[in-house]
C-alpha cells in the first residue's frame, strides 16, 4: 500500500522537492505532530501515562491519515529507553532505531503486499518469544483485514493468551472485513479524514520552514486535491514544488492539478446572477478555446456553489484567501440560497450525465443553460423577493428602479379570484401579494391558472419548467395560498399545454409591448426622425429586440 514500509534503510536528509521527501521528512515523530487526530492522541497518550495497556489495538481510517505514523509513535512509547511514556525520548537507541526502521522487536507487516503473505503466519507464531532488545516485542499489521486465514488464526492464538511482552497495533481502511473474533480482542480506534483547513495549516508550516515560496490560494487548491490524507497533500506538494521550480504559485498547481481557473467559474455565476446568457456562452466558448477539461469544471463549480452556500449560511465556517473571500462574499449576495442549491444540483447532475452528452462542450454547457433557465428573469421586476425579508440581500441584477409595476398589493384580488375563477390576471396579483421567495416564486409565477372550485386550484406547469414540480416548492407555494386565504387549500398540478397565462409570460407580453412602444416611441420623435433622415443616420435598437422585423429602419427609402 504504501511505499515508505519497503525497507528499513536510512533516511538521510532529503531535500524538499524530490518524490516522497516532504512525506518522510516530515513524518509526525511524536503523538503532538500528528494532525487532526486529537481524540485518539489524547485516549493513547492517557493510557500510556497511567500505564493501563491493552495488548492489541486497532487503528482504522481511511489511506493516509496517519494510522502506520501513530502506530510507530506507539512502538516508541512503549519501548522508549526512558520507560513507558507518552512522550517517548527521541534519541535513545530504541527511539532512534525505530524512527529509521530498524528496532529488531518491532516488525512491520503490510497484509496488503503477496510477498509477506508467506511468511506472515511463521511470523506470528514466532511471538511467543521474548523480545531480543526491547521491553515488548511490536507487530505493526497494515491492512490486517487482508490477512490470510491461517494468518488469523495463528494471530487469534496470540491475543487468546497474549504474552505479556508482545503488542499488536493492527491497522485497517476496511475494519468490517476483520472477524469479529478479532475486532472483539482489540481496542479501537477512528482516525478521521483531516479537514482541507488543517491540511492547509500543515502545508503552510512545512513549506515556512523549507524556506520554499508559496502562494495560499495554491495550498487551497492541494489541502482540496488531497481529500483528506495529509499524505496525499505532502505528495502533491512534492510535486508541486518541482513542478514550479522551487516556489508553489497557483498557477503551476493549477495547471498540475489540471484544476480549472476558478476566475472563469466565479465569472459564470457572476453572468448567472445577471441573466446574462450570451456572457456564459462566451465563456463556455473560450474555456473550449483553452481545451480546459469540462468534466473538472463541472467538479469545481459544484464545489464552488458547495463555497458559495457556507458563505451563505456558516460564513465563519470559511476558510479561504482574502481574494477568493471577496469573490465568495458577492456571489453569495447576488445568488438566492435557493437558488445555490439548485445550480449545485444542476452541476452535480450535469458531471454525471457527461459520457452521455454528444460531445463535451454540450455537456458543460446545457447545464449552464439549465441553470439560466431556471434563473430568475433578471429584467423581471421580482417584487415577492425584494420583499421577502429573509431573503438574501438584494440582487445586483435586475433593474429594480427600471420597469414601473402594474399594482401588486393583494387587496381584493382573492376576491376576484373567487367570483370570476379564471382570471389570469387576478391570479398574478395573487401571485405577487403572495410574498413567496425563491423557486416557490418561480413555481408560482410559471404556472397557469386553469381550474378553481373555492377550495381546489388546478394548475399547469409547462414541460420546461417540469423541476419546479419539486415537493419542497409545491409545499411552500400551498402554505403561502393557505396562509393568504386562512384556510386548507389542494393544489392540484398538471405538467402540459398551456394558453400563454403564466404571470411571468403574462410580464414577458407586457415588457415586450413596453419594448415596442419605447421602439415607436423613438422612431415617431421627431428629433430622432430628422436625424435619421438629415444624417443617414440609425437608430439602434439592436438591444431591444426589434418586434416587427419586415419594418425597415434605415434613413432615405
Ligand atoms: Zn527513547
Amino acid at each position: 500500500m504504501t511505499a515508505e514500509r519497503s525497507a528499513g534503510s536510512g533516511e538521510g536528509n532529503p531535500k524538499a522537492g524530490t518524490g516522497q521527501a516532504l512525506a518522510r521528512k516530515w513524518r509526525p515523530r511524536r503523538f503532538e505532530e500528528l494532525v487532526g487526530q486529537e481524540h485518539v492522541v489524547r485516549a493513547l497518550t492517557n493510557a500510556l501515562r497511567q500505564n493501563r495497556l491493552h495488548h492489541a489495538w486497532l487503528l482504522t481510517g481511511t489511506r493516509g491519515v496517519g494510522k502506520t505514523t501513530l502506530a510507530r509513535i506507539m512502538a516508541k512509547a512503549l519501548n522508549c529507553e526512558t520507560g513507558i511514556t507518552a512522550t517517548p525520548c527521541g534519541v535513545c537507541s530504541a527511539c532512534t532505531e525505530i524512527d529509521a526502521g530498524r528496532f529488531v522487536d518491532l516488525l512491520e507487516l503490510d497484509a496488503a503486499s503477496n510477498t509477506q503473505v508467506d511468511s506472515m503466519r511463521e511470523l506470528l507464531e514466532r511471538a511467543l518469544y521474548a523480545p531480543s532488545s526491547g521491553r515488548f516485542k511490536v507487530y505493526i499489521i497494515d491492512e490486517v483485514h487482508m490477512l490470510s486465514r491461517s494468518a488469523f488464526s495463528a494471530m487469534l492464538k496470540t491475543l487468546e493468551e497474549p504474552p505479556a511482552h508482545v503488542k499488536f497495533i493492527l491497522a485497517t481502511t476496511d475494519p468490517q472485513k476483520v472477524p469479529v473474533t478479532v475486532l472483539s480482542r482489540c481496542l479501537q480506534f477512528n482516525l478521521k479524514q483531516i479537514p482541507a483547513p488543517e491540511i492547509h495549516t500543515r502545508l503552510a508550516q512545512i513549506l515556512e520552514a523549507e524556506g520554499v515560496a508559496f502562494e495560499s490560494a495554491a495550498l487551497n487548491l492541494i489541502a482540496r486535491a488531497a481529500q483528506g490524507s495529509l499524505r496525499d497533500g505532502l505528495s502533491l506538494l512534492d510535486q508541486a514544488i518541482a513542478h514550479g521550480a522551487g516556489r508553489v504559485d497557483e498557477k503551476s498547481v493549477r495547471a498540475m492539478l489540471g484544476t480549472v481557473d476558478q476566475s472563469y467559474l466565479l465569472a459564470i455565476l457572476d453572468a448567472l446572477s445577471r441573466c446574462d446568457g450570451p456572457r456564459i456562452l462566451a465563456i463556455a466558448d473560450e474555456m473550449q478555446a483553452r481545451s480546459l477539461d469540462f468534466e473538472i469544471a463541472l467538479q469545481e463549480l459544484a464545489a464552488l456553489l458547495h463555497r458559495v452556500a457556507l458563505s451563505q449560511t456558516i460564513p465563519d465556517a470559511m476558510v479561504a484567501d482574502a481574494g477568493e473571500q471577496a469573490s465568495l462574499a458577492s456571489l453569495a449576495a447576488a445568488l438566492a440560497p435557493e437558488d445555490v442549491q439548485l445550480y449545485y444540483q444542476i452541476a452535480v447532475q450535469g458531471r454525471s450525465d457527461l459520457p452521455l452528452a454528444p460531445d463535451e462542450y454540450a455537456g458543460f454547457t446545457m447545464p449552464l443553460l439549465r441553470m439560466l433557465a431556471f434563473a430568475p428573469q433578471g429584467s423581471a421586476p421580482r417584487p415577492s423577493r425584494a420583499a421577502e425579508p429573509s431573503a438574501a440581500p438584494a440582487r445586483r441584477s435586475g433593474s429594480a428602479s427600471g420597469a414601473p409595476l402594474e399594482p401588486a398589493a393583494a387587496g381584493p384580488a382573492d376576491d376576484l379570484l373567487l367570483k370570476d375563477g379564471l382570471q389570469p390576471a387576478a391570479w398574478r396579483r395573487l401571485v405577487a401579494g403572495l410574498k413567496l421567495g425563491g423557486m416557490a416564486c418561480m413555481l408560482a409565477e410559471h404556472s397557469e391558472l386553469v381550474g378553481w372550485d373555492g377550495e381546489r386550484l388546478q394548475l399547469v406547469v409547462p414541460e420546461a419548467h417540469r423541476h419546479l414540480l419539486e415537493r419542497p416548492y409545491r409545499e411552500r407555494l400551498q402554505a403561502a395560498l393557505e396562509a393568504h386565504h386562512q384556510r386548507k387549500l389542494r393544489l392540484e398540478f398538471t405538467l402540459g399545454a398551456m394558453n400563454g397565462n403564466t404571470p411571468a409570460e403574462q410580464q414577458d407580453q407586457e415588457r415586450q409591448a413596453r419594448q415596442r412602444r419605447a421602439i415607436e416611441a423613438i422612431e415617431g420623435d421627431p428629433f430622432v426622425r430628422e436625424l435619421v433622415e438629415g444624417f443617414d443616420a440609425r437608430v439602434a435598437d439592436d438591444s431591444i429586440r426589434p418586434l416587427e422585423s419586415g419594418e425597415s429602419r434605415q434613413a432615405g427609402g
